[in-house]
């Protein structure tokens, strides 16, 4: 009897056997997989057996987008989450739990901080910021119940640099573990886990996609903290999707030749605010003055990042006219897009901060960041000084 049309159309469909191997991957789109037998569905989904059952388990495009990170960072380990602070979460729930005390940097992203000091004390976690640039402050606000210290590579938004091998050292002699968000870095300019970092993620969101279209995170690092990393991805549904990986994995493609240009095209604007009246101070860790210039130099053989951040003089209004002049730097409260963008902290960012906290940062009314594209450096300098000229006409 030949297969009724309304029989058809639901049956799974076989794909076609393919002799070639198509140069661009596939996307995997399916929820579920048909399995062979009960015992191979169980060894898959225990992780005992190579395969997918289940697509919040783990999928062939975040396997292929996985891979290539941990290549980027010689990771031994490396997983695909929905978003950076899916990773931030990863990395708090697969490796603490009630009664554990954590360490966190005093100029993380303003989720990171809300995670692992308000989310994380609901959950019975303990929290200590720090400035992570004074070690000795660091080293005292370990207790012996200190799992995690965590810092960021290059912060925002004064672009302080960590100095990753002190701060491993530090963490290592309490027993505790070093965890580096690496997302202003990228693989492009640092791999933490080479300075003794032991779990490090990054908001793939940003320049690693570099095309501003997926939300997604990176987390990888050393066998010894991943045991409950896979299996925590799952549980608490913290997977990505299939289609933002393909397309971050076409990203990733061109991340060593996007930030080579925008780090070049950074430094350029960096000098050139620099030497402008209207600015008051830039800051970067490519020009000498900037207080880890040396440190960076060190740790990033010679590049500084894509984010330069500077203060106008005539606080929250200059700027405010300058972001209204500078006509072709959209304002995004993002960073490692194409094209050159900015922010400005204080209305953004670090909007919840009191005032006094800001200042305390550095961050005033004034204070723009920019995030630095590929287009020519010709272009970029002239778009700044739109914004700049823009100031001295009352
Ligand atoms: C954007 C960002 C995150 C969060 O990443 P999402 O992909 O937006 O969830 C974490 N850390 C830093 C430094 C970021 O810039």
């Amino acid at each position: 009897m030949p297969d009724r049309p309304d029989d058809i159309c639901p049956r799974p469909s076989k794909l076609p056997s393919q002799p070639t191997t198509p140069l661009a991957a596939p996307i995997f789109a399916s929820s579920v997989y048909i399995c062979d037998d009960p015992q191979q569905a169980a060894a898959m989904l225990a992780h005992e057996a190579p395969g997918h059952a289940y697509r919040r388990d783990g999928h062939p495009n975040a396997e292929l987008l996985a891979e290539k990170c941990r290549q980027l960072h010689g990771a031994p380990q490396a997983a695909i989450t929905n978003s950076g602070m899916g990773a931030m979460a990863l990395a708090m729930v697969s490796q603490c739990r009630q009664g554990d005390h954590v360490v966190l940097s005093n100029q993380m992203y303003g989720r990171s901080l809300a995670i692992l000091t308000e989310e994380a004390g609901r959950l019975g976690i303990e929290s200590t910021v720090v400035d992570s640039s004074d070690h000795q402050a660091t080293a005292a606000s370990l207790k012996p119940t200190t799992k995690l210290l965590v810092v960021e590579t290059i912060a925002n938004p004064l672009l302080r640099v960590a100095d990753l091998a002190r701060l491993a050292d530090i963490a290592h002699a309490r027993r505790a573990i070093l965890v580096v968000d690496n997302t202003f870095a990228s693989p492009a300019l640092c791999r933490p886990l080479e300075f003794g970092a032991d779990l490090v993620l990054e908001s793939l969101t940003k320049i690693m996609n570099g095309h501003s279209d997926v939300l997604l995170g990176l987390l990888c690092g050393r066998e010894e903290s991943w045991e409950r990393v896979p299996t925590a991805l799952s549980t608490w549904g913290l997977t990505a999707s299939p289609w933002d990986c393909w397309l971050a994995a076409r990203g990733i493609g061109t991340l060593h030749l996007r930030a080579e240009r925008a780090s070049a095209n950074a430094l350029a604007a960096a000098q050139f605010l620099a030497n402008r009246a209207e600015v008051e101070k830039v800051h970067y860790p490519g020009l000498p003055d900037h207080p880890d210039h040396e440190l960076a130099t060190r740790q990033f053989g010679g590049r500084y990042g894509t984010i330069v951040t500077f203060t106008i003089t005539g606080g929250t209004t200059a700027a405010t006219r300058f972001i209204a002049a500078a006509r072709n730097i959209p304002f995004c409260p993002s960073l490692g897009e194409l094209t050159t963008t900015l922010t400005h902290p204080e209305t953004t960012t670090h909007r919840v901060l009191t005032a006094a906290a800001r200042e305390a940062l550095g961050i005033r009314g004034g204070t723009i960041r920019l995030s630095v594209g590929i287009e020519s450096s010709e272009f970029i300098l002239a778009a700044l000084a739109e914004g700049l000229d823009a100031l001295n006409v009352v």
